[in-house]
């Protein structure tokens, strides 16, 4: 069995996926208005009232759930931390530490995986919690008290955190708005949010749209990553869902993605300049509670 079916040809796409389920915009309520079918017959919608994208009708999350989120999701030496792992945890960490000073103080990857983050913000003097629609035989190897299940769905019988970190976990998931509103539970007063997600205004994603709806890709949309990318976010659509979960947005930037291979020296020269526009591929956006709560 494959742990992912992304890229695969649209027939056997659709023989693991045989339902579709319609999908309003949790912000508006409204039925969005499609504007591409993808490569694999996926649907892309946009709300045609606050702009944010995703797929409708869309496969049935269950079932993405049982064909996609197998053990077998996440790749062999995923739970190792190297060099551009490392630079991008660094990043968020220290990142999150300007917020948060106290010590000991906690910390909860959502989305947990292999457990390599966890494992970093240990090392950095934090109390780590780890969730995972999958909980991984490598996320149990570090010293971490971990919750199996979707997000929203989980008890934590008042458990509060002082950073609470979704990193490429929100497009995945069926409902962004409740997913947030359970961090916003989690979150301690004092405490910080972080999403990392991908940037749909990216330059790279817009050079790629633009190509897509040119008929100049052999695989259209397929930069979207629909299939397991269920919500596709910009600055603006993201900071919208977090105010409407409680939260206010703090800091945000678009780290450029750090690619070795083909043209690896040519994306290092374009990362720093990318970056100050704000057109990186990678969205990190980080909140705080809008009204802070006694803890
Ligand atoms: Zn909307």
């Amino acid at each position: 069995m494959s742990g992912s079916l992304f890229g695969r040809p649209r027939a056997e796409v659709e023989a693991a996926l045989p339902d579709r389920e319609p999908v309003a915009c949790p912000l508006c309520g409204r039925e969005p208005r499609p504007f591409a079918v993808d490569f694999q017959g996926l649907h892309l919608a946009r709300c045609t009232a606050c702009g944010l994208e995703f797929q409708h009708p869309r496969p049935v999350f269950e079932q993405i759930a049982s064909a996609v989120y197998t053990p077998e999701y996440h790749p062999e030496g995923h739970e190792i931390v190297d060099g551009g792992r490392e630079r991008t945890f660094a990043r968020q960490l220290e990142r999150i530490e300007r917020y948060v000073h106290r010590r000991p103080a906690a910390l909860l990857d959502v989305g947990c995986g292999a457990g390599a983050f966890l494992g970093y913000a240990r090392s950095r003097g934090w109390t780590v919690g780890g969730t995972d629609i999958n909980v991984t035989q490598d996320a149990r190897r570090h010293d971490a008290r971990l919750w199996e299940g979707q997000l929203p769905e989980i008890r934590f019988a008042g458990a509060r955190f002082h950073a609470v970190r979704l990193n490429q976990v929100l497009e995945h998931t069926p409902d962004p708005l409740r997913e947030l509103r359970q961090a916003r539970r989690l979150v301690a007063g004092d405490g910080v949010l972080l999403i990392g997600v991908p940037n749909l205004a990216g330059l790279s994603v817009r050079l790629k749209s633009w190509q897509s709806r040119l008929g100049l890709k052999r695989r259209r949309w397929k930069h979207y990553g629909a299939l397991h990318h269920l919500w596709f976010f910009t600055p603006a659509t993201l900071a919208a869902l977090v105010e409407a979960a409680g939260f206010r947005v703090v800091h945000w930037e678009t780290p450029a993605e750090d690619q070795p291979g083909r043209f690896g020296w040519a994306k290092a020269l374009v990362r720093g300049p990318l970056q100050a526009a704000r057109l990186g591929g990678i969205l990190d956006l980080y909140a705080r509670p809008a009204e802070p709560t006694r803890d």
